[in-house]
């Protein structure tokens, strides 16, 4: 986004002391400015001793804004502490929650103030994918040059088999709509051809709850998305999640992947979404998912005989 603003400085003024005006104008700092058309100098050099010409001249800006960049390195650092905090174990997701009054209110308030950032339509007659980002689509957390070595391995094949198997697509993540359009936008999934993504959700679309043995934790309800999307409900929605407390409002609703961890060591190995879209595509044809026990979702595809299933890793 270009805007053009106009700033003043003295004849005796040094490059800093533009970058500082120029910090004051537009919110980038000074060490993230880089000024095009200005002469290579030190930030101590005068303006009036490099060689410039005209009193009044045009520079170019590039460089975010530091609340920019904020938002997006605290949306990260918030899923990062998140991470740390416990996981509800297996055989543990009927505990009460999702009966609570308190938490049903909250539903509410949520459906009333939440709205989707909707990308494409949904179509008819279609199912729902709903998927977490970081450790379902995405290592997080390894040190790479670029954000694709994190992207979990069959991820566009994956998307691709969901889409083309009837279900519309929503990505869910635990952090800021800045951060998950950023990660989509990287990992090529928003501009794909081969499918598409019907909406982004982040944190604001989520709950807190509590319960007196896991304490209070931020869960992803899907009757807030159902609220918005009608066409969708228990029966036609599936959920992706490597944290299981995050379909607490919605237990039979979710599957717990295995987290896509350490890529750099576990790239050959990971092909926890090549099979996922197997069972996508298994489950495809079922009118009604409450039937469906997504925790034996390995014994269902053996069950079906045309998926062969053979893990490299076991
Ligand atoms: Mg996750």
């Amino acid at each position: 986004d270009k805007t053009t603003i106009s700033v003043a400085v003295p004849s005796t003024a040094t490059v800093g002391d533009l970058k500082r005006v120029v910090e004051g104008e537009t919110c980038v700092l000074v060490k993230r400015q880089k000024l095009t058309g200005l002469p290579k100098a030190p930030d101590d050099a005068l303006l009036s001793s490099l060689k410039i010409k005209r009193p009044v001249m045009k520079l170019m800006l590039i460089g975010s804004a530091e609340k920019d960049i904020q938002a997006v390195a605290e949306a990260k650092v918030d899923e990062s502490v998140v991470d740390d905090l416990f996981d509800v174990e297996d055989g543990e997701e009927d505990f009460p929650v999702a009966q609570r009054p308190e938490n049903l209110v909250k539903l509410e308030v949520r459906i009333d103030k939440w709205r989707p950032n909707i990308l494409n339509p949904s179509r008819p007659d279609c199912k729902l994918l709903v998927l977490d980002i970081d450790y379902t689509l995405f290592d997080h957390r390894s040190s790479v040059e670029t954000p694709v070595e994190l992207m979990r391995p069959f991820l566009h094949e994956f998307l691709t088999v969901a889409y083309n198997s009837g279900f519309d697509i929503i990505i869910w993540s635990a952090t800021s709509m800045k951060w998950v359009e950023l990660k989509m936008k990287e990992l090529g999934v928003t501009d794909s051809t081969n499918f598409k993504i019907a909406a982004l959700v982040d944190s604001s679309a989520m709950i807190t709850v509590t319960d007196e043995k896991h304490g209070t934790f931020n869960t992803k309800p899907l009757p807030v998305v159902w609220a918005h999307f009608p066409q969708y409900g228990p029966h036609n929605t599936l959920m992706f999640d490597d944290l299981r407390r995050n379909f607490i409002m919605n237990p039979q609703t979710g599957l717990k992947i295995r987290p896509c961890r350490n890529l750099p060591v576990t790239r050959d190995s990971d092909e926890e979404l090549l099979f996922l879209s197997k069972y996508l595509l298994a489950i495809s044809t079922v009118d009604d998912f409450t039937k469906l026990d997504h925790r034996r979702w390995e014994r269902y595809l053996e069950k079906h005989a045309k998926y062969v299933v053979v893990r490299k890793s076991e």
